[in-house]
């Protein structure tokens, strides 16, 4: 028998001319709207239907345990295939097109696809009455599909209020808040009579009306005996929270706080520095005398969260770059081609940036503020936080306050104190992993021209075979921010002669050059914490309950690659998804989602990290794999000065646009990295 060809096997005759719009060709722009509509939403059964069919697998219980996790993690990533068809069309399709074709539908709805109500009922059935009996292994992939499939819900929902808000849905429903209500259901007539509790979350409950005071025990609250499954009923999950705490004001805090404000009575931040009217460094936060660059998924991130901000920044004076475009960027031994396609950073000042965060997020409603107030500890019991304590900076002991929440958000940085305060409650500490490769950084501001070259700053990125880096940016206020770093044991000096005397160990003389033309109008000051730390709160367990810890106190970042404030905002965002619904899932998933939001930046910076001289810590990556995946990076890096392609894959991973995997997945990439030599680029600083 002869083989098929290409369009016979696929059936593409019958499934090209299944695409039928009912808007009259003669309306082209519109029906072309409407194509893309039954496009994607076709995709998506087809894609569900290999959902199914794995699932189907499942439950006819043929599947070992290497099968089970096969079958559900590929169901996990094609759930979230669906999930990115949903955020296509909501890029992709204008409102207005979609409401003038939608009139044609009559009464179908989504809510008709026998397939979807078909995954409903199969992850419920799963997740719910088989996830406690199974292998803890088997019930974690379970949970992940659980989560794909309410990232999938809230997507949809958050879909649906964009393009109907309140008026009715084709399903005779009432759009955008039909949907909110039943985001925790099955889809119409299927959800069961009486549902059993789930066994990974609590009970959907209302808060309790009286919160629940602990003792005032002071910076070391006392262990208590009661274990986790006798705590009360747990506030975790339900329509609202009562009252919120953020401990620490800066940006992950208010961001947090700025998301939280919508589904919570009252939040409080509380901070332990007195804020000053305007931009200013400030004791808490020693790096804002630092260089800061705002990558372009942070910016969309806090256009997300904070419409308008980015523009506020620009009125403000902080610059907008392209990148490669702008910058003189010295990788593997060569300057990148600025040619290259470019994406935008932003460089305001971290006071700035902060400033600005602050006045927005603090203007909105139930969000209040204090200041020069310090958590001290927490209350509460193994398992469960219930408040913090509290005292104010400057005042004796007897200031010493409890202060009750139903949800507490550990923001306080870096340096914060959470898992010392769970020990001291008797519970858990969450397993830390380290990455540390000891690098030093000193920052000055200086007074200068612009570079040569029509060039805007300068990114010297240091590597395994060359330590030394730099970073040059504008900054407002016609300043320019200069960090240079060192290993370990060569850290750049912190007085003003020894600073621009370090840049000439720099493997290109341009800083230097640039840097003698200079006037310093600060002392550098030098930075030693930049160790990749990050504190494992996910596996604190599902019962571990009222505490959220987000930004540099979950995932602190080596500095180096610029990507502390950007993952703050992107998991901001998650957590703005992942609550989207209306409803206040476990504090276990909204844990889980903010992880994740942070996973590429961490696996970017500990992956480069790695391999440089002298890295420490428990998630040094190494072994024969490792050293394997580094030899091809390294062909990556080679080729990123001088192959465009290269390039913009190379940078989109870094600027936390696209998975560090794309640089392992993408055809185009990993022909050019194993089957091309490296284009050399000239010597001499780029031109645009
Ligand atoms: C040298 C350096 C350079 C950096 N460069 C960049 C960059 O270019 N781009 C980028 O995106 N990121 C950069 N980062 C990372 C970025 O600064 C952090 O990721 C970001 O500030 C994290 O914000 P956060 O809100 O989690 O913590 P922080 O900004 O550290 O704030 C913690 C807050 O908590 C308060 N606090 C602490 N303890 C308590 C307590 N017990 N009670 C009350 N309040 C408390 C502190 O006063 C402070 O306000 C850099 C970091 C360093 C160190």
């Amino acid at each position: 028998m002869p083989h098929p060809t290409y369009a016979s096997y696929l059936r593409l005759d019958e499934l090209l001319s299944s695409q039928q719009p009912l808007t009259p060709p003669e309306q082209r722009d519109l029906s072309d709207s409407e194509r893309l509509f039954i496009v994607v939403h076709q995709a998506s059964e087809i894609l569900l239907s290999q959902v199914l069919v794995d699932l189907g697998h499942l439950d006819a219980g043929r599947c070992g345990r290497s099968c089970f996790t096969h079958r559900v993690d590929r169901a996990v990533r094609l759930v979230d295939a669906l999930t990115g068809q949903l955020t296509l069309l909501r890029r992709t399709l204008r409102r207005e097109d979609f409401l003038r074709f939608r009139e044609r539908f009559g009464t179908a709805s989504g809510l008709e696809s026998e397939q979807f109500k078909e995954l409903f009922l199969r992850v419920r059935r799963l997740t719910r009455h088989g996830g406690g009996a199974r292998p803890p292994e088997e019930a974690r992939h379970l949970g992940e599909l659980d989560d794909a499939v309410r990232r999938w819900r809230s997507t949809h929902l958050e879909l649906v209020g964009h393009m109907l808000g309140d008026l009715p849905g084709t399903g005779e429903t009432s759009g955008g808040r039909f949907l909110a209500a039943r985001l925790d259901d099955g889809p119409a007539g299927e959800r069961p009579a009486a549902q059993p509790p789930r066994p990974d979350r609590e009970p959907d409950r209302e808060p309790d009306r009286e919160p629940d005071r602990e003792p005032d025990r002071g910076d070391a609250p006392g262990p208590r005996a009661l274990p986790a499954s006798s705590a009360s009923p747990v506030p975790s999950a339900g329509h609202r929270l009562r009252h919120v705490v953020v401990v620490g004001g800066s940006v992950a805090g208010l961001l947090t706080a700025h998301v939280l404000a919508d589904h919570a009575e009252r939040v409080t931040v509380l901070e332990r520095d007195h804020y000053e009217d305007a931009p200013g460094p400030r004791a808490g936060v020693p790096q804002s005398r630092h260089t800061h660059v705002l990558l372009t998924s942070g910016m969309n991130a806090l256009d997300e969260l904070l419409p308008g901000l980015l523009t506020e920044l620009a009125e403000a004076g902080a610059p907008r770059l392209a990148v490669p475009g702008d910058l003189g960027v010295w990788q593997a031994g060569q300057w990148i081609s600025r040619r290259h396609p470019s994406a935008p950073i932003m460089t305001p000042s971290r006071p700035l940036l902060e400033h600005r965060v602050r006045r927005r997020v603090l203007a909105g409603p139930r969000i209040d503020v204090r200041t020069g107030t310090e958590a001290t500890g927490l209350l509460g019991r193994p398992g469960r936080v219930t408040g913090v304590v509290v005292r104010q900076r400057g005042a004796a002991h007897h200031t010493r306050q409890d202060l009750t929440a139903d949800l507490v958000v550990d923001a306080t940085g870096r340096t914060g104190r959470t898992p010392q305060w769970l020990a001291g409650l008797g519970g858990r500490s969450p397993a830390e992993e380290v990455v540390d490769t000891g690098r030093a950084y000193a920052t000055c501001v200086f007074h200068a021209d612009d570079p040569a070259g029509d060039l805007r700053g300068f990114y010297i990125v240091p590597d395994a075979g060359q330590p030394f880096g730099a970073i040059v940016l504008p900054a407002e206020g016609d300043r320019w921010l200069v960090t240079l770093s060192g290993p370990r044991d060569e850290a750049p000096p912190t007085d003003p002669e020894g600073f621009t005397g370090f840049a000439d160990r720099l493997p290109h003389p341009a800083v230097h050059k640039w840097l003698s033309t200079a006037r310093p109008v600060t002392r550098p000051v030098g930075y030693r914490h930049t160790a990749n730390r990050r504190r494992r709160y996910d596996r604190l367990g599902r019962d571990h309950t009222g505490l959220l810890v987000v930004g540099d106190a979950l995932c602190a970042l080596n500095p180096v690659y610029g990507q502390g404030l950007s993952v703050a905002a992107l998991s901001a965002v998650a957590l703005k998804r992942e609550l989207a619904g209306g409803r206040v899932p476990p504090v276990h998933a909204l844990q889980r989602a903010v992880l994740r939001s942070s996973r590429p930046a961490w696996d970017v910076a500990t992956g480069a990290d790695s391999p440089m001289p002298g890295a420490a810590g428990n998630a040094v990556r190494g072994g024969p794999v490792a050293r394997l995946l580094d030899r091809y990076l390294a062909r990556v890096r080679d080729r990123v000065p001088g192959d465009p392609v290269v390039c913009t894959a190379n940078r989109d991973v870094l600027f936390l646009l696209a998975p560090p995997r794309t640089l392992l997945t993408s055809p185009r990439v990993l022909r050019r990295a194993l089957l091309t030599t490296a284009v050399p680029t000239p010597r001499d600083l780029p031109t645009p």
